[in-house]
């Protein structure tokens, strides 16, 4: 496979190396022909658009300040029991131009209610930044926010009524934050936000649909730390996301 300095440059912002043999190959590529084109996998004919219970009355109203709020005091299901902090997530605190939506709260997210911290936090600072987006800062144009916000008992995965519960709380956010395309990272936020129970790899690769907004399905950061292998399939996956929100 060869690489154009752009999108070089944008693996090396994600800690992918290419191999030196690849390094070769891609200078002779460079100067006898046009970069290879970035090839993904094309929409499925049929649109999968999933439907999904409306924000109730205690959200519906709120701005993005009074739904952290909220949330943090939020008893709606069975995961308030065992939570130490409810995680809202963090990011654009206006418009954002991508909603990134992961797998549950884990251990060190539920001590600290904030999402990812620790080493898959700076992996995906630096997967949102070879995208050209960012989390933090004034200038911020992506929120992070996990499936639901309370951390399952023991890391288990949440059940279908509690993802319903907390799918209120996402609804609310993606209707304040108005982004242009979904990130699903990691199986659980997938399955949710498609409606279908594939493995993860067969879900990567085309667009989606949640609430008529465009959703994108990539590994989680920190399975890329178990697996650096497939980080070029998650940069395959980001360069979806920009097409797709350029489209
Ligand atoms: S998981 Fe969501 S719906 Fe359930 S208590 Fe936490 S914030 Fe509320």
């Amino acid at each position: 496979m060869s690489w154009d300095p752009r999108q070089r440059a944008m693996l090396a912002e994600m800690g992918f190396r290419v191999p030196a043999a690849s390094v070769m190959a891609e200078a002779v590529d460079v100067i006898e022909t046009e970069p290879e084109p970035i090839v993904v996998a094309a929409p499925p004919p049929a649109v999968v658009s999933v439907a999904a219970p409306a924000a109730p009355s205690s959200f519906a109203d709120l701005d993005l300040p009074a739904l952290r709020e909220a949330v943090s005091g939020c008893r709606a299901c069975g995961l308030c029991e065992q939570r130490r902090n409810a995680v809202f997530g963090n990011g654009a605190v206006q418009q954002a131009q991508w909603l990134v939506v992961t797998d549950p709260p884990d251990e060190g997210d539920d001590a600290s209610g904030e999402a990812f911290g620790g080493d898959a936090g700076r992996l995906l600072d630096r997967m949102l930044s070879a995208a050209g987006q960012r989390r933090t800062g004034d200038e911020a144009t992506a929120f992070v926010t996990p499936i639901v916000k309370c951390r399952p008992p023991r890391g288990r995965a949440p059940q279908p009524g509690e993802l319903d519960a907390c799918e209120a709380v996402l609804a609310r956010q993606a209707e304040l934050l108005r982004p242009r395309v979904v990130l699903a990272m990691g199986l659980q936020a997938a399955r949710r936000l498609t409606g279908l129970t594939e493995p993860l790899g067969r879900l990567r690769g085309r667009v989606h649909r949640w609430r008529d907004l465009p959703v994108i399905v990539t590994y989680h950061p920190a399975y890329l730390l178990r697996s650096p292998a497939d980080k070029a399939g998650a940069w395959d996956d980001l360069c979806l996301a920009r097409r797709t929100v350029n489209d």
